[in-house]
């Protein structure tokens, strides 16, 4: 068993949580079907928390792949898939967004709660008043004890306005509702020195005191993934933003959900990056630049 952190013990008195779960832990990879088993773990998982008294906002993918699916296009990097073009990546975000908030109003309507969907450009960020807007309605939804289901806009997101990829969609949110922890899921089990699926040697790390360039630069490993966008690097982006805006942040396996309240419980899971709030931070200015910077 391991001993776990002072700090790992802190996460058991978290106020605001986001959580983000990548496509590829909500679909079949093999035929793309919805993962109603995961799902519904998933959901648990985060009622769950709401009756520890914390306020949870989730941020989900899989609004392309679940039109993809209603399409009866083939899963995207199965055999015989094709690429979509912009448009009709775009028309399946549509189908598959509605899709994917009528599962997750079903599931958390089974344990009594109310959610709501909130879609995101960069614009939402970049423009003060859409920032504004946005703040405002995270806070009122917070205020009424709500759990938002967050995803980007990709309906009418193209290369100037996205994002790109939610975990850094993940960071933003809980840089704008003021979270003290985001949980990211992925298909890996943290971060390691160097890409574990090619490099025996590469060592787990589960805590990060201080995000400096040497930890930056083991994020440029990619997880494996063929469905959603966000490798290794996104989530050093992501990490920036929610340690700089002040919250904790933990890469940690979907393959088990449980995961999740064992996080909360101060267990020693996944890796915990430390917060370190940066009163200089400039959200709307850092999002700005992020596509400059991927180029
Ligand atoms: N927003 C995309 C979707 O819902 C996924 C982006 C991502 O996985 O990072 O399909």
């Amino acid at each position: 068993m391991d001993t776990t952190s002072k700090e790992r013990e802190a996460l058991k008195h978290k106020k605001r949580v986001v959580v983000k779960i990548g496509s590829s832990s909500l679909q079949h990879s093999e035929t793309g079907g919805m993962d109603y088993v995961r799902m519904e773990r998933l959901v648990r998982e985060l009622c769950d928390m709401k009756n520890r008294g914390m306020d949870v906002i989730l941020v989900s993918s899989g609004a392309i792949a679940a039109g993809r699916n209603t399409m009866h296009l083939k899963p995207k990097g199965s055999g015989g898939s094709v690429a979509l073009t912009m448009a009709e990546k775009q028309a399946c975000s549509a189908i598959g967004q509605a899709r994917l908030m009528e599962i997750y109003q079903k599931l958390f309507g089974e344990y009594n709660q109310i959610t709501a969907q909130i879609l995101m450009t960069k614009n939402t960020i970049v423009d003060d008043m859409n920032r504004v807007n946005a703040t405002n309605t995270f806070a009122e939804l917070m205020e009424m004890g709500v759990i938002p289901v967050v995803n980007e806009n990709d309906t009418i997101a193209t290369y100037e306005i996205e994002i790109g990829d939610n975990d850094t969609l993940s960071a933003i949110v809980a840089a704008m509702v003021g979270a003290d922890l985001l949980i990211l899921l992925s298909d890996i089990d943290g971060l390691y020195t160097d890409d574990p699926r090619t490099n025996p040697d590469a060592e787990f790390i589960s805590q990060v005191n201080e995000l400096t360039e040497e930890y930056l630069s083991m994020g440029k490993a990619s997880t494996g993934s063929n469905v959603g966008t966000g490798g290794m690097n996104t989530k050093m982006i992501a990490a920036r933003i929610a340690t700089k805006s002040g919250a904790d942040m933990v890469i940690s396996n979907s393959n088990d959900l449980s995961n999740i309240h064992r996080i909360i419980d101060g267990e020693q899971i996944g890796t915990l990056f430390l917060a370190h709030e940066d009163p200089g931070f400039d959200l709307p200015v850092f999002v700005d630049g992020l596509h400059k910077k991927k180029g």
